[in-house]
């Protein structure tokens, strides 16, 4: 008799991998189909690969800067083969980790490309052929790509888009992206740390429009003062190219600017993936091509659950994990364990920037009364000692109740620090609940509880507000 799984799960991405192995340990007998790498986007063409660069790039740029704490280092140069080598090294490190952990924990991995036949088979092709899996559910977790907006020039050839960018085997000495978004800033600080000449074009009128007005202001300047050219409220109207430049067409402030470069990225953004994924005749409801789920994660077609970036909403690789732990739950017959509401947001520039819950401009729009502390890291030893003192920490809460609504960061480490409001927030704690615990000294994490006395009558290193 064919073998009948409980689960089979789609993707093997953080939002697929992390699924397969909760089902396995919630007792499920999982197989997780994967046409590529274990690890998905994130691992491999994503997040790792893009933070083992940004270390690189700003290891160097630091090594440079030496001199500022008395250490000199000559002829300081880089190889960007071996940067490419440790950021593939470090992949294939989690790689192996992840494929691991599906044999520790007993999942079934299957490789090639799945299509769901029924809401209880799915066909899988690889080069031995092709094969039917008999499943008592299936977890569609596929995930994204680059998404390529309709402008004209956009099918030129050698136009980058992230995945690519990772397959070039030089550093550009120039590069224009089309988009200031999360990657677009990213790859601008990869790039310019590296001495690369970086030009970022966006349609809105500012960087990370969906973040705090704060961050897009100081990250313009910082971005600025390392040489790179910014145009917000640039929309790109078309693309061509002649020889090897290309010509990137857009309009600033209604004027028509031309700028050429040998290498363009587009970063404006994911598409869900969903091709081939269903035999003919059959589908799920979606919308502009993301799949709909409903409550516990289901599609339209009952035993079929979709999370991730293939479905609607963040497309961010721990809200992926975080949302498959909380369907397989599901399928398991038990409650989420995860408030997916509260949902930390981390963008790895220098200074890094994190964000949590609410924003001030978020607060005023919903009528919300909220009082805002904030600390400017200037005045924190840690930040002086390692010359990181740009940056602040804003805390955003209730004005009657000080219940802790949201917390927004640009400093070092404020995407490991972020981490504590997740807490705070959940358990709806007060000013006063988390000013009882005292910090370490020197951290940066002091700066937290100083924007936290800010709300509860001044913090110790700042200088009181003048009385009126
Ligand atoms: P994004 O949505 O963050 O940014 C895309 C930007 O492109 C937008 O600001 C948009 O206004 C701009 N744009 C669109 N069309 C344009 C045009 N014609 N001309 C100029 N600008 C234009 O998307 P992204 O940066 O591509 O990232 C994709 C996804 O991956 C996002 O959801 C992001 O959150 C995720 N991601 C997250 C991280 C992280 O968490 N650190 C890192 C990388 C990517």
């Amino acid at each position: 008799m064919q073998e009948v799984f409980d689960l089979i799960v789609i993707g093997a991405g953080p939002g697929g991998y992390v699924s397969a192995i909760k089902a396995a340990k919630l007792g499920l007998h999982t197989a997780v189909v994967e046409c590529r790498e274990a690890g998905g986007t994130c691992l491999n063409r994503g997040c790792i690969p893009t933070k083992a660069m940004i270390h690189a790039a700003e290891l160097y740029r630091q090594t440079k800067e030496g001199e500022r704490f008395g250490v000199y280092a000559e002829n300081v140069r880089y190889d960007y083969n071996k940067i490419l080598e440790y950021k593939e090294e470090t992949s294939a490190s989690l790689r192996n980790g992840v494929e691991q952990l599906f044999k520790a924990n007993g999942v079934t991995k299957i490789k090639g490309k799945a299509q769901i036949l029924t809401n209880q088979s799915v066909l899988v092709k690889n080069e031995d052929g092709e094969s039917v899996y008999q499943t008592k559910n299936i977890l569609i977790a596929t995930g994204s790509k680059p998404f390529l907006p309709p402008i004209p020039g956009m099918e030129l050839s050698g136009i980058m888009t992230s995945d690519e960018m990772f397959q070039l085997d030089h550093a550009p000495d120039e590069l224009v992206i089309i988009g200031g978004g999360v990657i677009g800033v990213e790859f601008a600080t990869v790039f310019s740390s590296l001495g690369c000449k970086v030009t970022i074009i966006e349609a809105l009128p500012r960087l990370l429009a969906n973040l705090d007005k704060d961050f897009s202001q100081n990250l313009k300047l910082i971005l600025k003062k390392r040489g790179v050219d910014i145009h917000t409220g640039a929309s790109v109207q078309k693309i061509s190219k002649d020889g090897e430049d290309f010509t990137v067409t857009f309009t600033e402030k209604e004027n028509e600017v031309n700028v050429k470069t040998k290498y363009l990225l587009s970063a404006v953004g994911r598409a869900a993936n969903t091709d081939e994924l269903f035999a003919e005749g059959i589908s799920v409801d979606m919308e502009r091509g993301k799949i709909i789920v409903g409550e516990k994660f289901c599609t339209s077609m009952e035993h079929v659950y979709a999370i991730g970036d293939v479905i609607k909403g963040i497309q961010l690789a721990h809200v992926a994990s975080a949302q498959g732990i909380c369907a397989v739950e599901g399928i398991a017959g038990l409650e989420p364990t995860i408030d997916l509401n509260i949902v930390p947001s981390c963008v790895y520039t220098d200074p890094e920037i994190a964000s949590i819950g609410i924003t001030e401009e978020e607060a005023k729009e919903k009528g919300l009364h909220v009082e805002v502390g904030k600390f400017m890291m200037s005045a924190n030893g840690k930040s002086l000692i390692s010359k990181e003192e740009r940056g602040f920490i804003k805390i955003v809460v209730d004005k009657e109740s000080k219940v802790v609504l949201g917390a927004q960061m640009m400093c070092a480490r404020a995407t490991d620090m972020i981490g504590e409001f997740g807490t705070i927030i959940e358990n709806k704690l007060t000013v006063s609940d988390v000013l009882k615990v005292m910090r370490a000294h020197p951290t940066y994490n002091e700066g937290v509880g100083e924007a936290f006395e800010e709300l509860e009558g001044g913090a110790i290193h700042v200088a009181p507000r003048k009385k009126r």
